[in-house]
């Protein structure tokens, strides 16, 4: 059997960080979990009148199929349940388990290399400026039949980059040993091999 091997992949909103996630997971053949459903999935719930506390709890799959889960609103809610210390730790074990897996996973979201999985054998941060980030997460939405703004969406990038980093526990930043990469002035494919060159010598060692 495979030793575990976990690639933690941490960042702001609509940095590029899904889209490598899951070309690093294809490229190594390792399992992905984008733990941003997680807190998506208790801000639906929350968003229909639970606690989100009671919510993170009882999570069970079939919450990370809802449809809403991509919108802005259940964006904002997302963020929003994430400063709840309870909700946190409601999700930690089923997180790092994940992370463990026998062959090897990626995970990305905020706080994976520095709280989830701090003994990850590869690590990144992959950022971008809040207006290039908020361009991409505009297309994206009006590809999924949202009709918005440009002014709505980059408000909306920078509220949740604000509770994202000044939250108590959990705060969004890069692990000490993360390598940052900035997609700002990158394409997709430049991106990925970016991202797959620095796991790629990680997994050489
Ligand atoms: O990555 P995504 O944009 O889907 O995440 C939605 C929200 O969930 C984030 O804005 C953040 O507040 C929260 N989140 C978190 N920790 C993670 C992943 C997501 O706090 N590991």
């Amino acid at each position: 059997m495979t030793a575990p091997f976990t690639v933690a992949i941490d960042g702001p909103a609509a940095a590029g960080k899904g889209t490598i996630s899951k070309a690093v997971a294809a490229h190594f053949g390792l399992a992905h979990l984008d733990t941003g459903l997680l807190y998506r999935a208790v801000g639906v719930r929350m968003l229909l009148g639970e606690d989100p506390t009671k919510a993170a709890q009882t999570l069970v799959a079939q919450d990370l199929e809802s449809p809403d889960l991509r919108s802005a609103d259940v964006a904002q809610a997302a963020s929003k349940v994430a400063v709840i210390p309870d909700v946190r730790a409601a999700l930690l074990d089923f997180q790092r388990a994940f992370a463990r897996r026998a062959g090897g996973a990626v995970l990305d979201g905020r706080d994976i290399g520095t709280v989830i999985c701090p003994q990850a054998e590869a690590k990144l941060f992959v950022t971008a400026s809040p207006e290039v980030r908020a361009q991409r997460r505009l297309a994206e939405l009006r590809d999924r039949g949202f009709e918005t703004e440009f002014d709505t969406v980059l408000a909306d990038v920078k509220a949740r980059d604000d509770r994202d980093t000044n939250r108590a526990d959990a705060p969004l930043r890069p692990a000490d040993d993360a390598v940052t990469i900035d997609t700002s002035s990158l394409d997709i494919d430049a991106a990925v091999a970016a991202a797959i060159a620095v796991v790629a010598a990680r997994r050489a060692l």
